[in-house]
């Protein structure tokens, strides 16, 4: 797996200061995961940024129980009866700390592209959600007008701002609006974490938005 695309320095900065929301947050520690180089720019931070992030609030429980689950990733596995269970046919492309959420049914959004929400345990402004669209696809124009994180899990895509494949992490916001071009031969899964709206353009956009809300 060759990696590309990083998240900002900023944004995994955010991470490290505890500042980003759980679903933001899944999305960051799915690209961690894979990343060896943002892993290790992540825990440098956190190690210089502890201090701050002992004095903010007390986290929510299950913004902890995601710190530790990837606290995890490099650590020995913990005795079988204390691991949650994972939800059955979770894409095993996810981390293993994402396998562990519930999912929603996969629906159809648009012909040949398919979404499947993750319930995360708590309420927050980012809706997280895989996205699987068949080979060769060219995904329907969009814009959005909050901030979207992509993380490629299998597969591949491509749009203005260049190709896209397994571990890459994609970054939007409200001043972009692309038209991505799955690549052929192989469908594509990604792991997609979006605040506000997704804005579909079109005549196809106009079906599919009632099912895009999760
Ligand atoms: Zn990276």
């Amino acid at each position: 797996m060759t990696i590309e695309h990083h998240p900002e320095e900023a944004t995994l900065a955010a991470y490290a200061a505890g500042r980003l929301d759980l679903g933001q947050r899944v999305a960051l520690a799915t690209h961690l995961a894979a990343c060896p180089r943002c892993r290790e720019w992540t825990r440098a931070m956190e190690s210089v940024g502890g201090a701050f992030v002992e004095d903010g609030p007390p986290s929510a429980m299950a913004e902890d129980a995601l710190d530790r689950a990837f606290a995890r990733l490099d650590a020995p596995a913990p005795p079988p009866l204390a691991r949650p269970r994972e939800t059955p046919e979770a894409p095993r492309e996810l981390p293993g700390f994402v396998r562990r959420y519930a999912f929603g049914p996969w629906r159809t959004v648009a012909p040949r592209v398919q979404m499947r929400p993750i319930l995360l345990p708590e309420d927050g402004p980012t809706r997280v959600f895989l996205l699987k669209s068949a080979p060769n696809m060219r995904l329907l124009q969009h814009e959005h007008s909050g901030l979207e994180m992509t993380c490629v899990l299998q597969g591949g895509f491509r749009h203005e701002g260049g190709h896209f494949g397994p571990g890459d992490f994609d970054f939007g916001d409200d001043s972009v609006s692309h038209q991505p071009q799955v690549d052929p031969g192989e469908a594509c899964l990604c792991l997609v974490a979006m605040q506000g709206d997704l804005r579909w353009k079109g005549f196809w956009g106009a079906l599919a938005r009632p099912f895009v809300r999760l």
